[in-house]
């Protein structure tokens, strides 16, 4: 009995001296915590990386592994984009990215294989070139501009270029993607351009334009209004499609895919194609006189059955085939086009130019510009030298709300530096973090981001505490039991 009450006033003397001693050192672990925390905690942090300007985009690809999230509609006009790997999660926030513009395919080389599984090294384009463990969930591609040629394999898509093992949900593109390409195994997909995955309660309003440039070899090409050819899962998505494929090979083109196909040789997979909606024309040639002219609203050439499959919609969808060999096939062929340009200001939607061929009355759109909301603001926290203060805008048109944060007042005088250490720590951490104001914008967004670092440090710090805590009183529990032995 008396050993026992030795052991349990043993114990918490030296777990009060340890929670003492811990208090003392509170700071110093603090620190340490948020080092060892950064290093824990890099998916914790990034997920909530904002993006929010195109630098705030270009500067995903020095860090593909971690998670983003749009905090505005970004226009990338006037910036050339190179594609790259992308490993993370974007969460676009229903926002939209303007006017990307795309000329080449990125560095990755990925094997894709044909219908008799030959294989080739290929390059691909779009807005990443490669997605693998990806997640990109509500974001909107408005204007995206794809226009590539080469003399390499290669596949072109607007979200990616390959992708496997990663997901697109509830994301939207309109825009055009052309590829010009001879080797032996090219095409245009309208979400994505080879490979598998997960494509869920996609948009498609898109224009692909395939041209085979060497009319004296016999090439694979594939076009497909979510993919051009591969194996993704596919559920709900809307696909309007103007498709456009000049070639001296083997057609695949689809509504949905143009080759359906497992890969590589001996995958076994129960694939998934429910609920989709197509509707559009695809307008094609095949310069072969071994013709086979696989094309379809849903599928062009299916190499592989097992798939689930129902509540698919076709509608008004057009197989438009040519006989005619030696002209590119393009949405507008006009002899002598001539051109009026009308210029849709920006209000509480994009604005954006409108072309229109006089001739023949073809109608195309560029140029778009971001939202330009009437706000009324306000001030819901004034600012003041110490703390920065907030305000609300409500645009008079359509009632779209913001809520940005006012810059700290610039000191009239020297503060007492004790003093300001009075404010709350997160304040702090936000305020100092904090680059120089250059926009309201760039501010709002940073501020959240920092806000919400600092509440993930310090939760890990605690966490951090406590299992140290709960550690070294079961050390001191087990010494103290033996000694009792
Ligand atoms: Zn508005
Ligand atoms: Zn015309």
């Amino acid at each position: 009995m008396r050993k026992m009450s030795k052991v349990i006033s043993g114990f918490v003397v030296a777990l009060l001296t340890l929670v003492m001693v811990s208090m003392g050192a509170s700071v110093k672990a603090a620190e340490a915590s948020e080092e060892l925390g950064e290093k824990l905690l890099i998916s914790a942090r990034s997920a909530t990386t904002p993006i929010g300007s195109p630098e705030d985009l270009l500067e995903i690809a020095n860090s593909p592994y971690e998670a983003y999230h749009l905090v505005c509609d970004i226009d990338m006009s006037g910036i050339e984009w190179k594609p790259f790997a992308f490993h993370g999660l974007i969460n676009g926030g229903g926002y939209s990215i303007l006017n990307l513009t795309i000329a080449e395919t990125g560095d990755a080389v990925r094997e894709t294989y044909d219908g008799n599984m030959k294989v080739y090294d290929t390059k691909f384009a779009a807005l990443f070139d490669e997605l693998s463990g990806a997640n990109i969930n509500n974001l909107n591609l408005v204007n995206l501009r794809i226009d590539v040629e080469t003399d390499e394999p290669c596949f072109i898509g607007s979200f990616a270029g390959y992708m496997e093992n990663s997901t697109l949900d509830n994301c939207t593109v309109q825009g055009m993607l052309q590829l010009r390409a001879h080797d032996r195994m090219f095409g245009v997909g309208g979400l994505t351009g080879y490979g598998c995955g997960s494509v869920d309660n996609c948009h498609a309003d898109v224009t692909l334009v395939c041209i085979d440039t060497d009319a004296t070899t016999k090439d694979e090409q594939f076009m497909g209004g979510v993919c051009a050819a591969g194996y993704p899962d596919m559920h709900h998505n809307t696909i309007v499609i103007r498709g456009y494929d000049s070639d001296h090979g083997y057609v695949h083109d689809g509504g949905l895919v143009g080759m359906y196909m497992f890969y590589p040789k001996g995958t076994k997979y129960k694939g998934s194609i429910t609920g989709n909606y197509v509707s559009g024309k695809i307008t094609f040639y095949e310069d072969n006189k071994n013709r086979r002219a696989y094309c379809d609203g849903f599928i062009g050439e299916i190499m592989n059955w097992d798939f689930d499959n129902g509540s698919n919609i076709r509608k008004d969808f057009v197989r438009d085939e040519v006989f005619t060999y030696d002209i590119d096939l393009m949405p507008h062929d006009c002899a002598n086009p001539v051109w009026k340009e009308e210029v849709i200001a920006p209000g509480c939607d994009f604005g954006y130019t409108k072309r229109i061929c006089e001739t023949c009355g073809y109608e195309e759109t560029d140029h778009y510009t971001l939202k330009d909301h009437a706000y009324e603001w306000t001030v819901e926290r004034e600012a003041t030298e110490t703390q920065r203060g907030s305000r609300r805008g409500v645009c008079k048109d359509c009632g779209a709300q913001k809520t940005e944060s006012i810059p700290m007042l610039e000191p009239k005088e020297t503060p007492a530096p004790e003093k300001a250490e009075t404010e709350s720590s997160l304040e702090e951490t936000g305020a100092q973090s904090q680059e120089p104001a250059e926009s309201q914008q760039a501010e709002e967004y940073d501020w959240e981001g920092t806000q919400k670092f600092a509440i993930a440090n310090n939760f890990w710090a605690m966490l951090l505490l406590a299992l140290g805590l709960v550690g070294a009183a079961g050390v001191v529990v087990y010494v103290l039991w033996k000694k009792t032995r």
